[in-house]
């Protein structure tokens, strides 16, 4: 071959600024593109040998070796591949990356703003005109017979060809790096960038810094270092998930989440019919009750990764988990339109929601025990599934369980069929502390609550009410049930009582718009409580998430009602001494407190009610001594 000098065919000039102002953001995309190749060319190498079209010779190992030279300005990356003929140069490079280039431009040039697609995307071999000035390649077909080319372009259309003393097949792209891009001659910068993308390639990686190899080499050449590969060329998902241990399962977990903690539990997909997937989902531990949970789905396109949490191929609720997905049918090149194969990509998110499903159903079914000791951590994640993923709700909708009150673990149908008095209620409870009194009052009519506290619950309250249309929630401090009470006698005595104590608690408070109940509780150590009616409680909460503009105090000024108990003995004596005119004081002052109790078993006190409320105590602690 003699050398020459040409001009790529199509008009190339306009490209290469768009190219670099789009991919500036995630720069470092060309050394994916350019390890790619190198990676394609090796398995395109070992097929043709598979099917004895190429004599690989017998101690033949595939081998990528990238190489950062500081002084000179270069990074090669060198494979022992499949290499190219003079021919194929320029068909593959001279036509067919340009043009892909071209193409990909076409295609986006009208979409700025979506960095992030076509971040995820590469422009194959023309990217490496990203970072650099000048780029060559020098390549040796396997093909018996073949000659050694080299090929250099600046990035514009021209470009040179000449013979190339290479020996071994293969291909070396060496990248002159540009002013603006010199971090990428920084050895560490690479190795992260490697790491990132081909932590799990098939073929061993090797990063050789030219600099330091040389520096040593002068020290002491007898301290060879031990060479080792920058990755792992078989991730655990390739294995048989009956091969893997639970030991193995966990050490990839930190591995590759840095996260020190155990997983709870994991799914391994491995399936080829009918698609392609191989991966780990992860369910990992929360680190407290209310962190958000925060995943991480990594996505590899055959071992090689693309990227992280993409909401095209990965359902939304499974970005709280944490795993490896490997899709090696996936369309991931923008030639090959990934886009346009959204039907392709629902079907791998609806067999994801369905595997993930069946192993929580496993589980409740077969080891109920785990499953209710690992809920705490999986709730918010099956919660939010249940409200973005009709699909995902369906499968687990039974396996749905409630923590309560009395340290159990029931599903709805559950919870109803003990707590037949509730009446198709589900009380539940959203603050331990805050709501201790009434959880103390349903423990003592053995009568059981769910704790619903977590930051998702109110939605997701309002979604299962929706889905169960004869099922209600109520806070355990929005209703009185029947079982509580004790029969009441409903007689003009009991008239009498009630009207007096109305009139009484009206007076005292001075709020006599109040609305007051008098029943008879089986408790008898309470004089009151307050409830809150759940509809005017939720409504209330709405108004504070919308940033409280309505006052909700005046919209609703009935919404709690005291309940006054007239089984208690103080409420008793009260009713007793309300005609007793010299007595009028100490009836009003107990009433106000016994009424300013019930405020504070169900919430604050407003500034001005508990100062007084703190007086009188100190006043009435007072007289006690
Ligand atoms: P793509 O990889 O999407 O086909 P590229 O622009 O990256 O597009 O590469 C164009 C072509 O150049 C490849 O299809 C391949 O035939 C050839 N090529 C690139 N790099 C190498 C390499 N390291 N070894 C052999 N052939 C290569």
């Amino acid at each position: 071959m003699v050398s020459e000098k040409g001009n790529i065919s199509i008009q190339t000039e306009d490209i290469f600024p768009i190219i670099k102002k789009w991919l500036y953001s995630e720069k470092d995309i060309f050394l994916r593109e350019i390890v790619s190749n190198a990676s394609d060319a090796i398995s395109k190498l070992k097929k043709l040998s598979d099917i004895g079209e190429a004599m690989l010779p017998e101690n033949y190992k595939p081998r990528i070796t990238v190489s950062v030279n500081k002084e000179k300005g270069t990074l090669a990356v060198s494979d022992n591949g499949i290499g190219m003929t003079d021919e194929e140069v320029k068909k593959y490079i001279n036509q067919i990356a340009f043009s892909g280039a071209k193409d990909f431009v076409e295609k986006f040039k009208d979409k700025t703003d979506d960095q992030q697609i076509i971040g995820h995307f590469g422009l194959g071999f023309y990217s490496s005109f990203m970072v650099s000035t000048k780029v060559r390649i020098d390549t040796l077909s396997y093909k018996e017979g073949s000659r050694a080319v080299s090929w250099e372009s600046e990035g514009s259309t021209e470009y040179s060809m000449e013979p190339s003393e290479r020996k071994e097949f293969g291909t070396t792209v060496t990248m002159y790096i540009a002013e603006d891009s010199k971090e990428f001659l920084d050895a560490w910068k690479i190795r992260e960038i490697l790491r990132k993308y081909f932590a799990f390639l098939q073929y061993e990686i090797y990063l050789i810094d030219e600099n330091e190899k040389k520096s040593e080499d002068s020290e002491d050449d007898t301290k060879g270092k031990e060479e080792k590969p920058i990755n792992n060329t078989y991730p655990l998902w390739l294995k048989n998930p009956r091969e893997c241990t639970d030991e193995e399962y966990k050490n990839f977990y930190h591995e590759v989440f840095t996260d020190f903690n155990d997983p709870l539990f994991w799914i391994h997909i491995n399936m080829d019919y009918p698609f392609n997937m191989k991966g780990i989902i992860y369910f990992p531990k929360l680190k407290h009750e209310f962190e958000t949970m925060e995943g991480q789905i990594k996505l590899y396109y055959n071992q090689v990764f693309v990227a992280d949490n993409i909401k095209e191929v990965i359902p939304e609720f499974l970005m709280l988990l944490k795993g490896c997905l490997d899709c090696p049918d996936l369309p991931l090149n923008v030639s090959r339109s990934f886009l346009q194969n959204e039907g392709y990509v629902r079907k791998i998110a609806s067999h994801i929601t369905k595997k993930v499903a069946d192993k929580l159903t496993l589980m409740f079914k077969k080891d109920r025990e785990n499953y209710e000791k690992y809920w705490g951590d999986i709730n918010p994640f099956i919660k939010y599934g249940c409200l973005r993923e009709p699909k995902f709700f369906e499968r687990v909708k039974d396996i749905i369980i409630y923590k309560t009150i009395n340290d159990k673990f029931l599903t709805t149908e559950e919870y109803l069929e003990q707590n037949k008095e509730s009446d198709k209620k589900i009380y539940y409870v959203n603050d331990e502390n805050q709501q201790a009194h009434y959880i103390r009052m349903f423990k003592e009519n053995n009568m059981d609550a769910v704790i619903l506290n977590t930051l998702i619950d109110s939605h997701f309250i309002s979604f299962m009410e929706q889905e169960y249309k004869d099922v209600k929630f109520m806070r355990v401090d929005s209703d009185i049930m029947e079982n509580m009470k004790s029969d009441s006698k409903d007689d003009d005595e009991q008239k009498k009582l009630e009207e007096k104590l109305d009139k009484l608690f009206k007076e005292a408070t001075e709020k006599d718009k109040m609305t007051i109940k008098v029943e008879a509780l089986k408790d008898e150590t309470t004089p009151a409580v307050i409830l809150l009616s759940e509809q005017s409680r939720r409504f209330k909460e709405m108004s504070r998430a919308y940033g409280g503009a309505i006052n909700t105090n005046e919209l609703f000024p009935d919404a709690e009602t005291l309940v006054i108990n007239s089984n208690n003995p103080m409420v008793n004596r009260i009713a007793e001494l309300y005609n007793e005119e010299d007595r009028k004081e100490d009836v009003l002052t107990a009433t106000l407190h016994i009424y300013d109790l019930a405020i504070l078993n169900h919430r604050q006190l407003e500034p001005d009610a508990m100062a007084k409320f703190i007086e009188r105590s100190n006043s009435l602690l007072m007289r006690l001594l």
